[in-house]
């Protein structure tokens, strides 16, 4: 019986790079743009050196891109491998660094599946084919992308993700949503809270975000919006994390400017937490899990911390983002930019 007060991640298997130990993968979904050239795929975090023809990879790439029925009319990046309709990757030529999308019908129908890595878009009103949760059970090669149409997303998800697990079902899943919104803001509002709270409950083994803004097909912003997601529920770290009261009467500072001046120099410590708090108050309690805390405690003056501990008292702030940076560095966790 899954405890409500623990987080615990649900095991699943693991199919190629997907489910296990693995870390939560983020899947491009890219079938509605017309990639021709490789530079396009820069904004997915896959960036072509065309100088020395080789790839390079940020902490924040895709390492799957659903192509549809449009295959790249390139070789893939190194570490991604594309997802092809099932009658596209069929006549693929190369059938094993693609792995095929399919349909229910079409996974349970298919006289030809890949070896390694089958992919079953389902939506959870699908998930009452008894043969299907016969074949998810007992099929090594398959990773389910599930979404739901209900009005209650989170709900549906979290009470079909809850019958895969009763039922022992423990292939990956990767939680998958199509989003139309006025604007990107109101997408990543929607996506965190039925994403995130997905996962924050230890579901999902991948995400694959669909986000339209005004008809538009945001393929960029959906992967940047997922790695944001998993970053949020701790899932799956792929850059710093920031930790900043809301500010109140008691605040000391100027926490935007201050956050962003802290931001511009350490936006690139992948993993690391920082606590920027208006007051010593309340600051430490409210920074409570962060690595290291920047907190005001009197006027131009700094305290900071490294977790719960007072590392330097009342410095003046003039220069209390370089000596936090020097805490930071003295703990062998500071890189350059
Ligand atoms: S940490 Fe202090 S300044 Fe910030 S919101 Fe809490 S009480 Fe206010």
């Amino acid at each position: 019986m899954r405890s409500p007060y623990a987080y615990h991640r649900y095991h699943t298997r693991h199919a190629a790079i997907v489910g296990g130990e693995n870390v939560p993968r983020v899947v491009a979904d890219v079938s509605h743009a017309s990639i021709t050239e490789k530079e396009q795929l820069t904004a997915l975090g896959h960036i072509y050196d065309p100088v020395t023809d080789k790839w390079a990879t940020t902490d924040q790439a895709a390492e799957f891109l659903y192509m549809g029925a449009s295959p790249l009319p390139f070789m893939a990046p190194a570490g991604t491998r594309q997802l092809l309709d099932h009658a596209t990757w069929l006549s693929h030529d190369d059938q094993f660094f693609c792995a095929p999308m399919m349909s229910v019908q079409e996974y349970l129908n298919a006289s030809q599946r890949h070896t390694v890595m089958n992919v079953v878009a389902c939506t959870t009103d699908e998930l009452d084919n008894h043969e299907l949760l016969i074949r998810l059970h007992d099929d090594v090669t398959v990773v389910l992308c599930l979404t739901s149409h209900h009005q209650s997303y989170f709900r549906d998800m979290r009470s079909a993700l809850d019958v895969l697990a009763a039922r022992e079902v423990s292939c990956p899943v990767i939680l998958r949503k199509g989003l139309s919104a006025p604007s990107l803001d109101v997408a990543s509002l929607y996506a965190a809270t039925d994403i995130g709270g997905l996962l924050v409950e230890g579901y999902g083994d991948g995400v694959l975000l669909d986000v339209q803004v005004n008809g538009q097909a945001q393929f960029d912003a959906s992967v940047r919006l997922a790695f944001g997601i998993l970053q949020a529920a701790r899932t799956r770290m792929t850059k710093t994390e920031y930790i900043s009261c809301p500010s109140c009467g008691r605040t000391l500072f100027d926490l935007q400017e201050t956050t962003s001046m802290i931001r511009a120099q350490t936006d690139h410590l992948k993993g690391v937490k920082i606590g920027i708090m208006g007051c010593i108050v309340n600051g430490p309690g409210e920074m409570a899990d962060a690595d290291y805390g920047y907190v005001g405690s009197g006027p131009d003056r700094i305290t900071l911390y490294r977790g719960q501990e007072i590392v330097q008292r009342n410095i003046p702030s003039a220069g209390a983002v370089n000596a936090l940076i020097d805490i930071i560095r003295t703990d062998g966790r500071w890189i350059e930019k």
